[in-house]
């Protein structure tokens, strides 16, 4: 298994289990079985409400005796809600509280917005707080101060855009260690994994497979299907794979980590093993030319112009 490492030397799975969508014993069996299966690494967020239930997997699984808390490198976000003054390091112990465990391996900053306390997802102007209200430096220094005190060993943020970053990182006193985003060879965004890799922030990909299973209303027209891409299932048949294991193993290739959903029992196996595929630079060279900067989670959900949130992703 690959692995990405922290200036720190500490190491991640470039393989890891996400959890979005994955509730109740489907979520925690699927924990069981991810661990069982040799993975390490586990993706979560507050937002997902399945916390509390991956931490009763956690808990079991470390009672077994064979994997220990410190083999596992477990990820969770700080939600919208929480980034005003004196709200991240209370939402960070409720993760933990929920997760039954003293640390984190990674904090993340799940959205570049802000939430007024208690909004789960806005409905009106009122429910944001806008870039004044709670400017992001204001929210890195407190995630800072939670790195610190030990309640997560690495910080970083979700969905930043090359523009957030630079701003952030001219502000802040430490770098975001991480910044996971949506990427698989529909969306490959080469000038963000230039920018990071020459500021050492590493990158994780979100909706590897295309999110196939989000609720209809957050998908588009027409929205396309990865598995069903010619030419990724030409190189999955060329390497003796499955097209979910060349999506993985094309992340692994560009020195990045995956985190593939799914609860799934063969699928769970199957995405761990995409580790052993080799992709050649012929296959590279045909799924850079998949590229059309399609978004499947488009951040529109959260636009507020009267906010000062209008294109998210600032492009
Ligand atoms: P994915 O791209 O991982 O796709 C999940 C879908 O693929 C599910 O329907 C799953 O079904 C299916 N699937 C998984 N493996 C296989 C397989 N081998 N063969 C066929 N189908 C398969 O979607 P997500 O959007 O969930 O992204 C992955 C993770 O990234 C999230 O769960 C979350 O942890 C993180 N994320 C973070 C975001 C952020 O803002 N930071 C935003 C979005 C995601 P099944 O379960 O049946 O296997």
């Amino acid at each position: 298994m690959k692995t990405l490492t922290f200036s720190n030397g500490d190491k991640m799975h470039a393989i890891g289990l996400g959890t979005w969508k994955a509730t109740g014993g489907d979520v925690k069996q699927a924990v069981k079985d991810a661990l069982r299966a040799g993975y390490r690494h586990i993706d979560t967020a507050a937002a997902y409400g399945n916390e509390d239930t991956i931490g009763e997997a956690l808990s079991e699984i470390f009672a077994e005796g064979e994997i220990f808390r410190e083999d596992v490198f477990i990820t969770s976000k700080l939600w919208n809600d929480s980034h005003a003054e004196g709200q991240v390091r209370p939402a960070l112990e409720e993760t933990l509280k929920k997760l039954k465990l003293d640390y984190l391996d990674l904090y993340l900053i799940h959205w570049p917005v802000a939430f007024r306390h208690g909004v789960d997802f806005p409905k009106k102007p009122e429910d944001y707080l806008s870039p004044e209200e709670a400017p992001i430096i204001d929210t890195w220094k407190q995630m800072k101060k939670a790195k610190n005190d030990g309640l997560a060993k690495h910080i970083g943020v979700s969905n930043f855009s090359e523009k957030k970053l630079k701003s952030l990182v001219s502000k802040a006193t430490i770098k975001p260690e991480m910044n996971q985003v949506e990427l698989h060879p529909l969306l490959q965004q080469e000038a963000l994994l230039d920018y990071c890799k020459s500021e050492n922030i590493l990158i994780t990909a979100y909706s590897p497979l295309g999110s196939g299973d989000r609720s209809d209303s957050m998908k588009g027209e027409d929205e396309p299907n990865m598995m069903d891409i010619d030419t990724l299932k030409e190189i999955a048949k060329e390497r003796s794979a499955i097209v979910p294991q060349i999506l993985i193993a094309w992340h692994n290739h560009r020195g990045c980590a995956a985190i593939p959903k799914s609860t799934t029992k063969d699928h769970i196996i199957a995405n761990f093993k995409a580790a052993d595929v080799l992709l050649t630079d012929s296959n590279m060279k045909k799924i850079a030319a998949l590229d059309r900067h399609y978004r499947y989670i488009t951040g529109t959900f959260f636009e507020e112009p009267s906010k000062g949130y209008k294109n998210i992703y600032d492009e």
